[in-house]
């Protein structure tokens, strides 16, 4: 079809084709609900092709307009297109930030809601699903639903963590966190181990943020070395005088851009080889206590726009799985000593220790869960199709927001509520209307 554009997610891979079509109200995207297969877009800051539908995709970013808020209760209430950026830059001036956030601020509320996405305080506060009151939908029947716990709430569920399946977002009210300075108490604990790591993470559970960068090179007796990092929201009176006296302000550093793709890939063995050395070093030096911005300690990759390039024009993929706690520390050894060995490595490695696994089909389960890049090609492919053979060794399930590559077979073992899930979309008639590439592949 003439109209038709080649989209990718985050990961650029894989590109496929669609028709991509704005709309700025319900009245609009119900114009245009297609019956061979439409699927909401918010940032496209998912990795693989969740956000591409298979006949038509619908760019909610119009749909970026404040509706209410209540500073008694934290409760905010706007459209779905609008970005977690646009609501930290408005509200945390007024004391005010997300109560979850994932590692990029640049997801809109609809995306957030529709993979459930999970931040550093999983383990305390659960994922997005825990913070959002009610959220209005729009069905391919073109009904708008107001879902909540009690109103619709099979539809509510579903929903988060149904990857834009179960029909559009328009708005939703979530509830924010009161914080009082735009600054975050950090603790840098570097460890020569998994063993070290899991441990430090289980005697830091009290900790609101606990994240750990995992050093993927490292083998032998230091497999699984890392550096945790813990956090909490600084109060005004622990800011020296300086910054007490704007306590909101931001310290951002300077924007870098990647302003053009280039046809190879920049990240190779070599370069994470380097990079992974000299960041084990300067951050183990940096052990203890120190005073960092927001925007640093949550989104340190936000500094650099569009740095998703520099992986080259066949894109990376990211793997994210979490594994059941009781089997947590065999699967992160065995998956760990298989990259290891490979010398692929990954830029970005993170280990973070999750809470109790909530609602139908939300990905966060009780655990560890291990997120890692890889640039798009057959020796990465071989070791990914390897790490989920070792997801599903071990009792784990990967993350839809994440996926790129699993198979229907692979998904229907690896997490079976996808059957549960594809059976409850055919009932209510949802399974024809609303596919995206991702759906297909996986038989959603
Ligand atoms: C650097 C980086 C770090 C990340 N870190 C984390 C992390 O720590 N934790 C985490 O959980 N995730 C993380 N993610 C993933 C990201 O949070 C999710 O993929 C999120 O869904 C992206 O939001 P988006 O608005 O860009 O949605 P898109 O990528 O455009 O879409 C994602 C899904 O949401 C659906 N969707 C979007 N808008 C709507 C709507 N209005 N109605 C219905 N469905 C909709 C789409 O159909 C699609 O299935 C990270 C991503 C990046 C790039």
């Amino acid at each position: 079809m003439a109209d038709r554009v080649e989209l990718t997610g985050w990961g650029l891979y894989p590109r496929r084709p669609t028709r991509l079509r704005r709309a700025g109200n319900a009245a609009a995207i119900a114009a245009l609900l297609d019956p061979a297969g439409m699927i909401a877009r918010g940032n496209g800051r998912a990795y693989g092709d969740p956000a591409i539908g298979l006949s038509t995709t619908i760019d909610m970013r119009r749909l970026d307009r404040l509706i209410a808020f209540d500073d008694a209760t934290g409760l905010l209430v706007a459209e779905a297109g609008l970005t977690l950026a646009e609501i930290i830059d408005i509200f945390l001036p007024r004391g005010w930030f997300p109560a979850v956030t994932p590692g990029t601020k640049f997801v809109t509320l609809g995306g957030a809601i529709a993979a459930d996405v999970h931040g550093k305080n999983h383990h305390g506060e659960g994922s997005f699903r825990r913070h959002v009151a009610w959220f209005d939908l729009l069905g391919p029947d073109g009904v708008e639903r107001r879902c909540s716990s009690d109103e619709h709430a099979e539809l509510f569920h579903w929903t988060m963590g149904g990857m834009g399946l179960t029909g559009t977002i328009l708005r939703a009210a979530v509830w924010l966190r009161p914080v009082e300075t735009a600054w975050i108490r950090q603790r840098t604990i570097p460890t020569a181990s998994l063993a070290e790591t899991m441990d430090a993470f289980e005697a830091n559970a009290a900790a609101t943020y606990s994240v750990a960068w995992i050093d993927t090179l490292a083998a032998g007796r230091s497999l699984g070395r890392s550096i945790l990092m813990l956090g909490e929201h600084a109060g005004v009176d622990e800011l020296p005088s300086p910054l007490a006296a704007n306590r909101f302000a931001r310290r951002r550093g300077p924007t870098l851009d990647v302003p053009l793709t280039p046809p190879i890939s920049l990240v190779g063995g070599p370069v994470i080889r380097a990079f992974n050395a000299l960041y084990y070093a300067r951050n183990r030096s940096k052990a203890g206590n120190s005073l960092v911005s927001i925007d640093s300690f949550f989104y340190p990759l936000d500094a650099i726009l569009r740095w998703n390039r520099i992986y080259g024009r066949r894109g990376f993929v990211q793997f994210q799985c979490v594994l059941p706690l009781a089997a947590a520390q065999a699967g992160l050894t065995t998956m760990l000593s298989r990259i290891a060995a490979s010398r692929t490595g990954s830029f970005l490695a993170v280990l973070k220790r999750m809470g109790a696994e909530e609602g139908p089909f939300s990905f966060p389960m009780e655990g560890y869960t291990l997120a890692l890049d890889f640039p798009v090609g057959r020796r990465t492919e071989a070791l990914t199709a390897e790490l989920r053979a070792m997801t599903r060794d071990h009792g784990g399930r990967l993350y839809l927001a994440k996926d790129a590559q699993m198979t229907e077979a692979e998904m229907s073992v690896l997490d079976p509520r996808g059957l549960a899930f594809a059976r409850w979309r055919r009932e209510h008639g949802l399974a024809g209307p609303l596919r995206s590439h991702q759906s297909e592949r996986l038989g959603l």
